[in-house]
């Protein structure tokens, strides 16, 4: 059977490194499909969202870790976030049109943000500038940055899947850069073609037939968007008494739309003066969204 929305992690035992494989079909197709882009911001969108997989499992945590890229371009913003669970979503914004070249001239100046949100405690963030032809390309000087450890990354993807690949030397291995060496320049032969159609084990097996590969158990990925009704109404009220009832005033409702999955939140009079005022013992307007 064929691997879809799926995670891997790999280990050379022998050599000290440490991998990951990713390859998304209906989670990444069911992130975009709320959002008109063009293939090429597309393509950069499923690359972001196979990176915040393959970032996820770098890390133990409980919560979520959001990769957000800001430039200056005509791509002007990547979002993409994945919970510790691979519960992905994300979404990419414009301004004109992104001609297809190095992600520093679609993105233009800026800077990529790393964002771990742990169900408990403070979020934590490291930051690189997007300086580079290829998001894998900020990925690894965002690991050499952070960890100061040799990581390797390959992000591809189409219209129908996305696709990473992720090499890693484990801590303390100063003796095995040798090995290091040899990895990296094998896992460079991948092409997208492979990334994006065969299987972890298939893939693997092209690149690295001559080493001892132990691969671990797959890990399902799914498209799941957190926007809930309550964190909107936050989201509102960051905007302000004034502001709202401005609104309110030329409009009957206030109708908001989550940019990553669609669906649609709408507040009238009542439910603004709860958000404002919180809400009344007696709930007087329970709505049905
Ligand atoms: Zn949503």
């Amino acid at each position: 059977m064929k691997e879809q929305d799926c995670f891997r992690r790999f280990l050379f035992e022998e050599l000290g490194v440490r991998g990951e494989w990713v390859r998304l079909q209906d989670s990444w197709q069911q992130a975009k499909q709320h959002q008109r882009l063009s293939d090429t911001a597309q393509e950069q969108l499923g690359q972001a969202l196979a990176a915040v997989v393959l970032l996820s499992a770098t890390i133990k945590f409980d919560g979520s870790l959001i990769l957000q890229a800001q430039g200056a371009g005509a791509l002007k913003t990547l979002v993409a976030q994945s919970t510790h669970d691979r519960k992905i979503r994300g979404l990419a914004r414009c301004d004109g049109e992104v001609v297809a070249g190095k992600l520093s001239e679609m993105m233009g100046d800026g800077r990529l943000v790393i964002t771990v949100e742990p169900k408990k405690g403070e979020p934590y963030q490291g930051v690189v500038s997007l300086a580079g032809d290829k998001l894998a390309d900020v990925i690894i000087s965002y690991f050499l940055q952070s960890e100061q450890l040799e990581t390797k990354v390959w992000l591809f993807a189409d219209e129908t899947h996305a696709a990473g690949l992720f090499l890693q030397e484990l801590p303390a291995q100063e003796n095995y850069k040798d090995d290091w060496e040899r990895v990296s320049v094998l896992a460079n032969t991948v092409t997208k073609d492979e990334m994006l159609s065969l299987d972890s084990e298939e893939i693997l097996y092209r690149l690295f037939n001559e080493e001892k590969v132990r691969l671990f158990e797959a890990e399902q990925v799914t498209f799941e968007c957190s926007c809930s009704q309550k964190k909107i109404e936050g989201t509102l009220l960051t905007l302000g008494r004034e502001e709202l009832e401005g609104i309110l005033q030329e409009l009957s409702t206030i109708d908001v739309g989550c940019d990553f999955c669609g669906k649609k939140y709408s507040f009238d009079e009542v439910d603004v003066k709860n958000i404002l005022y919180g809400r009344p013992v007696k709930k007087a307007s329970q709505r049905q969204h």
